[in-house]
């Protein structure tokens, strides 16, 4: 039975209303990426990297799944074969939207990890500069998200995944981030038809069989009507 593969970005939860990384006013406009969003950022000032992560979990704690999060679930739920979904968001949303299996390959922000022993846990919603692990007491509480120059989560799955998809789709992200950039190269060479589904056409765009633009909450649902519409 074909199997398909879905890789997303911020691009998809934008409408729930989390912003994405290069809209304007949004949190990450207001911050270097590398103050926030690396290990050596993290040890430089753990403070403002614990304050970012606490306002982005207070962020999607009020937020809900869109139109297309729902969609994406509809289609795992009705396709006769396997609907794998990868995503770079650490949001929940895909959950929310009633997803099931979502590998977060860019980690969640519901999780803490302790970078001394590797222990994992459900984050506070507020969590503290030293806080002890559960698991070994040291202050050593981190977010559990990826960070540049960081090993994304799950690789061998997600390639695994890849190597066997009939289609591989690409959506609401920008590709300008490796590995996640690389996967439509991964997918077309297994043989799988690749699709492209973003607000504008991306800079490699041109790396898709097809491309379909627009606001996710409208070309998502749209496309699984399409794709279930075929099998039936
Ligand atoms: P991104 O912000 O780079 O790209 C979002 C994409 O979604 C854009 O191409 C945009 O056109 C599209 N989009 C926006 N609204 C949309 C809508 N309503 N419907 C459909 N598409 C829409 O996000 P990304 O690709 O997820 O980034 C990948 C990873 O890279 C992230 O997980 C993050 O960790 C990291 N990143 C961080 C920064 C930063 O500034 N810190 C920048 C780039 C990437
Ligand atoms: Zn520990």
């Amino acid at each position: 039975m074909e199997k398909i593969v879905i890789l997303t970005g911020a691009g998809i939860s934008a409408e729930s209303g989390l912003s994405t990384f290069r809209d304007e006013g949004g949190l990450w406009a207001q911050h270097r990426i590398e103050d926030v969003a690396t290990p050596e950022g993290f040890a430089r000032n753990p403070a403002l990297v614990q304050g970012f992560y606490n306002a982005r979990r207070v962020q999607a704690a009020g937020v809900h799944p869109n139109a297309a999060h729902k969609a994406l679930a509809r289609l795992q739920q009705d396709w006769p074969g396997e609907v794998m979904i990868v995503t770079q968001n650490v949001d929940s949303l895909h959950e929310a939207g009633g997803a099931r299996g979502v590998i977060h390959m860019h980690g969640t922000l519901a999780g803490a990890l302790c970078s001394a022993c590797g222990h994992r846990w459900t984050a506070p919603p507020e969590m503290a500069v030293g806080e002890p692990c559960p698991a070994c007491a040291q202050p050593t509480a981190r977010p559990d998200v990826v960070w540049f120059g960081e090993m994304p989560y799950c690789m061998d799955e997600i390639y695994d995944h890849l190597a066997s998809a009939s289609l591989f789709a690409a959506i609401g992200t920008s590709g300008q981030v490796y590995p996640a950039a690389a996967f439509v190269h991964e997918a077309r060479e297994a043989g799988a038809r690749t699709v492209e589904i973003n607000l504008e056409p991306t800079l490699g765009a041109s790396g898709f069989d097809e491309r379909v633009v627009g606001k996710a909450t409208q070309t998502v649902p749209r496309w699984v009507d399409q794709l279930l519409a075929r099998r039936s």
